[in-house]
């Protein structure tokens, strides 16, 4: 049965990880304002997670699974994300974070994990004629001799400066559609490979964004994830599959950033409003409330579902269940409250919403992302239409 409560260890570490992270919350501004010069390892002031990893010699295997856990940090009311520093302005930069890491892992070799596990990998699926519709990507790759040759523009690459490498989707073969599109560890040194530009953002500005360009890229062999150099006939391909499945652990991971913010404007525009002698009376019946107090119901609930929502994804994915479902839902939730609830808070707070003063309007710019990346809100609901309906990809686009 499903149980997201967490542990008492796990309540003292999620407690620590929310002191610790809103240490970095005075330098927030500054590396939006300057968003082409990345924090140093260590931001003045800064309280360092290493007060955190001794409590976590004390957590048994029974303790709350890992990745429930790792969303409920990320969505702890108080920290606003406070796993990520900087108030989840800025991705991790740790080792082995990137989203190409989730991909290492769910489609590589045992033996790739453990060659690569400890590099920082971005992901770089994305093309000028491929978004949403990733099976139409153009990138080829060609063997020639015992390396790869791979050609092609990517682009939204995140994490694409700072990175040591990129996952990188290519086609082997273009005329067997999705069958033909496998994945490639390019690290930066490559020759042919081409940082070409980091993007100017409305919103995550500290969080690095590149467009990489392939030219003739060689990269060896075995580089290829999973080293399944076949083409299966029909269009299926385990390939691609287990690649796909990178994003039944990552969407839950970009829903909870989208749920921080939403929890952190609701929970700003609340005290806000406490201060003005407005607060949820629950005493009162439905008829007598005001429709301020009606409205944060409203958010209150919508930001829990969605939490809840994420959890559920995170379970099941930690006990090995199917959960392609619950991450599409929760992704499409996330998505949704982390652009109704700041912009809501928003018209409750009025002019003070849009100073610079406050994080409101930044809640706003830096949750709209969680809707787009990661497969957009729309996408979320055709996955979930195909799912509980049984149609295929091919059957309802
Ligand atoms: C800041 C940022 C970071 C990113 N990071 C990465 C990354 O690390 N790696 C990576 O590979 N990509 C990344 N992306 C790319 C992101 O995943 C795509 O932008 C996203 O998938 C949407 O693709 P698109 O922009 O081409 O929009 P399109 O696919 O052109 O969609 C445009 C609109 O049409 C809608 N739409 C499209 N198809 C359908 C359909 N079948 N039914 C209904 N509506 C539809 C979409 O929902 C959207 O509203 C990032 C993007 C941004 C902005």
């Amino acid at each position: 049965m499903a149980d997201f409560r967490l542990s008492d260890i796990d309540q003292q570490i999620l407690d620590k990880v929310v002191e610790v992270g809103n240490s970095t919350t005075a330098h927030t501004r500054y590396y939006e304002d300057h968003e082409h010069e990345f924090p140093p390892a260590r931001l003045e002031g800064e309280r360092g997670f290493e007060e955190v990893f001794p409590l976590f010699g004390q957590r048994k295997p029974d303790d709350t699974p890992m990745m429930t856990f790792m969303m409920a940090v990320s969505i702890a009311r108080g920290s606003t994300n406070g796993v990520v520093r900087g108030l989840g302005l800025a991705m991790p930069q740790g080792r082995a974070s990137g989203l190409g890491n989730a991909a290492l892992q769910s489609a590589g070799t045992a033996e790739q994990k453990a060659k690569w596990g400890n590099l920082f990998l971005a992901m770089s699926i994305t093309e000028p004629g491929a978004g949403s519709d990733t099976k139409a990507i153009s990138t080829t790759a060609r063997l020639d001799g015992e390396e790869w040759v791979i050609n092609g523009d990517k682009i939204f690459v995140t994490d694409g400066v700072r990175c040591d490498g990129a996952i990188v989707w290519a086609t082997i073969d273009k005329s067997a559609g999705r069958a033909g599109i496998k994945s490639f560890l390019v690290l930066r040194d490559a020759p042919g490979f081409e940082l070409v530009r980091k993007e100017k953002k409305l919103g995550i500005r500290a969080s690095d964004t590149a467009a990489y360009s392939f030219r003739d890229c060689r990269i060896p062999r075995d580089h290829m994830l999973g080293d399944d150099e076949t083409v299966p006939k029909g269009g299926g391909s385990a390939a691609y599959k287990g690649v796909m499945k990178t994003f039944n652990m990552t969407r839950p991971a970009v829903a909870s950033g989208g749920v921080a913010k939403a929890k952190g404007a609701l929970d700003f525009a609340t005290a806000e409003l406490a201060k003005e002698g407005v607060a949820v009376d629950w005493s009162k019946s439905f008829n007598q409330r005001s429709a301020v107090e009606q409205k944060l119901i409203e958010m209150e609930a919508d930001t829990e579902a969605a939490t809840l929502s994420v959890l559920h994804a995170a379970w099941l994915n930690d006990v090995r269940k199917p959960n392609n479902l619950e991450s599409s839902i929760c992704k499409a939730k996330g998505g949704e409250v982390c652009r109704t609830i700041p912009q809501a808070a928003m018209e409750l707070l009025g002019g003070m919403s849009v100073s610079h003063d406050h994080l409101v309007e930044k809640y706003l710019r830096d949750g709209r992302i969680s809707d787009i990346y990661e497969g957009t809100g729309q996408i979320q609901r055709l996955i979930i239409a195909r799912e509980i309906l049984g149609y295929s990809s091919e059957e309802l686009t």
